[in-house]
């Protein structure tokens, strides 16, 4: 049975995340942005409040939370930072789950303790400059050479990837039948022939580390393949679900947090002689914008829920992450409009929230991608349905 209401324990950790991003968190948010650097020492304090690894696996020094509550959690930093929400999204979910799943146990011991007791970063290295969405079309190579594996290629946009200690990082070990054969590998930044660089310049999420990293014959030992050779597609699209479902209850919180702003200000401001929440104009906006984020909130968490049972929920995912990403960009520009010239000053904390929440259609697989995904899915379902054979 499905509960809408959260236990004590979801509540919980909810109030304690809420606390910290009020606490700590919303005083510098301003600031971290216009440095356009990842404040550690927050990221750090995540961790020991055992946010940073909480639905990592106990018997490595993760919380063992359920997915609602990493879900609950997200929403409450991203209410406040965004740009912290992903860093802990990416790290938790396609930075450390595959490990969790396919590691060895020299591998869990070596990455996935720092991971899930909060005192390691983890990155996820899928893109190229020649390949999104397109993840076949990666070039980046692996070949075997004496004990180790060296790669060659370019990975883009890595969040964390200037502050991780490990990123699982794709690459091409072969080719059979025609088709590529892709390995994941645990690969450490400092690794020889490993160079990281932030990637600057981009349009919001200013406090995320998102780096670009050319491996130029770097030496990969050879015991950090994760899983086997030429199934680490499998092991890198496994994590996606719960990447997927991570960027949705990000986006919940940014979809929040500018309604919460929006309300506040048609109270308060005034034309022609009364509240502007008066006009039916915004009211229109305002129940469009509270309905839509209820909407995205039960979505995403109807995915964790299921990811906790253990039901695979791949379209659900995909569903959560495509609604409550055009619904937070949606919001994010009512509360502008709504704030009229106001919204458009930074001082007002929507233009952050605005630039933040753009790239939340794109990353972790973009919505037209999520669209493809969902629709594949009803029209297999419906083609095993009887009640949809021709001849009913
Ligand atoms: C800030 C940021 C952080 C990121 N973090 C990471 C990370 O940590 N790790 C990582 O590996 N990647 C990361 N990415 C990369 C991100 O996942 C990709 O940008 C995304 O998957 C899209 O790939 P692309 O940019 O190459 O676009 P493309 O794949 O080139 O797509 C361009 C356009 O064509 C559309 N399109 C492509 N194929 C189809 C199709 N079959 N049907 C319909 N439309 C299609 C796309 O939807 C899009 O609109 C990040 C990106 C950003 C901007």
């Amino acid at each position: 049975m499905m509960e809408f209401e959260l236990t004590e324990e979801q509540r919980m950790i909810r109030d304690l995340v809420r606390d910290f991003a009020h606490q700590e968190i919303a005083p510098r948010v301003e600031e971290d942005d216009r440095r356009g650097r990842l404040p550690m020492e927050l990221v750090w304090k995540l961790g020991e409040l055992g946010i940073l690894g909480m639905v990592l696996p106990e018997e490595w020094g993760g919380g063992g939370s359920d997915y609602v509550s990493y879900v609950v959690a997200i929403e409450e930093l991203a209410r406040v930072s965004p740009a912290l929400a992903v860093t802990l999204s990416v790290s938790c979910s396609v930075g450390a789950l595959p490990i969790a799943r396919a590691g060895t146990e020299a591998q869990k011991e070596k990455f996935l303790r720092p991971l899930a007791e909060g005192r390691m970063l983890g990155a996820f290295a899928l893109t190229e400059p020649g390949a999104g969405s397109d993840v076949r079309a990666i070039s980046t190579t692996a070949r075997q050479e004496a004990g180790h594996y060296i790669l060659d290629g370019t990975k883009i946009w890595v969040t964390n990837g200037t502050e991780c200690g490990v990123m699982i990082t794709m690459a091409v070990t072969g080719r059979q039948n025609g088709r590529k054969e892709i390995s994941a590998f645990l690969v450490e930044p400092d690794s020889p022939g490993v160079n990281v660089r932030l990637m600057e310049g981009k349009l919001g999420l200013h406090s995320s580390s998102t780096a670009e990293v050319v491996f130029e014959e770097a030496r990969i030992p050879r015991e950090n393949l994760l899983g086997a050779e030429g199934k680490g597609l499998r092991v890198a699209l496994g994590a996606l679900e719960g990447g997927r479902v991570g960027i949705a209850a990000h986006a919940v919180g940014i979809a929040q947090a500018c309604l919460d702003r929006a309300v506040d200000y048609a109270r308060e401001r005034h034309a022609f002689g009364r509240a502007i929440g008066q006009f039916e104009a915004i009211q229109t906006k305002l129940g469009e914008m509270a309905a839509r984020v209820s909407a995205s909130r039960l979505l995403t968490r109807r995915a964790a829920w299921m990811m906790d049972r253990g039901l695979g929920c791949p379209k659900e995912a995909s569903m959560a992450k495509l609604y409550a990403t055009e619904t937070a960009n949606f919001v994010a520009a009512e509360a502008i409009q709504i704030h009229g010239g106001y919204g458009f000053m930074e001082e007002f904390g929507l233009a952050r929230f605005y630039r933040d929440v753009r790239v939340a259609t794109i990353f972790e697989g973009t919505n037209e991608i999520q669209r493809m995904l969902i629709a594949r899915s009803v029209l297999s379902s419906a083609a095993r349905s009887p009640t949809c054979s021709r001849g009913s």
